[in-house]
């Protein structure tokens, strides 16, 4: 959501300050600076993606600017909007960075969150995990040990999803519809796996918890290094937005 958020902010931004009045002359130029083969490279690859929307061409041309060691900030990012015939990148769009199970289901199916009231907590005890787990719902049907059930109605096999392997999952689908394994041995190990995850976690917040001083310090260093970056390109927003007293 504020991925989305911004990257909205971003393209808009752009489109209304990137656009320098002699944009195109200082894309030229610029391209002057990374030598004749890479910049024959760049315009090739620069027509390939404008005339027949070939995106891997654009890739390869991103590719290309980014290798590119001696050339300024300010002309890498006029190259990366001249590939795609816009303006100046004042502002990048950030991209979401996704793990393979980007969408965790909480314990009742819905998506987790804290306001449903449907979480594991990283920091959760194993009793706790092992407690959650345990009461999660099934699939209605299953009333009694005996009935069949679909693991496509029950919040559990989601999470077999994120975490067991086909074999495991052949075992889950088999087993519930011929009522061959109870819900308790279905889950076991869904909980084996949630704790083989949070083990680690648990233990390195365990060590920052009795270090805070340590976590003061990587806060303040994360914080400069941020702040770093952000100055450069406010400055780069102010100076596109003609705020600047020169
Ligand atoms: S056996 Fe597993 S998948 Fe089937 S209802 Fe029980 S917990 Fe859900």
């Amino acid at each position: 959501m504020h991925v989305e958020l911004t990257r909205e902010i971003a393209r808009r931004f752009n489109h209304l300050y990137g656009r320098e009045p002699d944009f195109e002359e200082k894309a030229k130029a610029a391209l002057k600076t990374i030598g004749k083969k890479n910049s024959k490279l760049y315009e090739t690859l620069r027509k390939q993606y404008q005339e027949q929307g070939d995106h891997e061409a654009l890739e390869k041309a991103r590719a290309l600017l980014e290798s590119q060691q001696h050339i300024t900030l300010g002309d890498r990012e006029r190259l990366f909007g001249y590939l795609e015939g816009g303006g100046k990148i004042i502002l990048p769009e950030p991209q979401a960075l996704l793990t393979k199970a980007s969408k965790m289901p909480g314990l009742d199916g819905q998506k987790m969150s804290k306001s449903y009231g449907n979480t594991i907590a990283l920091r959760d005890t194993p009793k706790e995990v092992d407690q959650k787990i345990k009461t999660m719902p099934t699939d209605p049907a299953r009333v009694r040990r005996t009935d069949p059930g679909d693991p496509e109605k029950c919040p559990v096999w989601q999470f077999h999803l994120v975490y067991s392997n086909d074999d495991l999952k052949n075992w889950v689908q088999d087993g519930c519809r011929s009522a061959k394994i109870g819900c308790l041995e279905c889950k076991q190990p869904v909980i084996d796996a949630v704790q083989a995850e949070l083990d680690p976690i648990r233990q390195r917040a365990a060590e920052f918890s009795a270090d805070m001083a340590g976590v003061r310090t990587i806060i303040n260093q994360g914080c400069e290094a941020a702040r770093e970056v952000a100055d450069a390109t406010l400055e780069e927003v102010r100076k596109a937005m003609g705020l600047t007293h020169e």
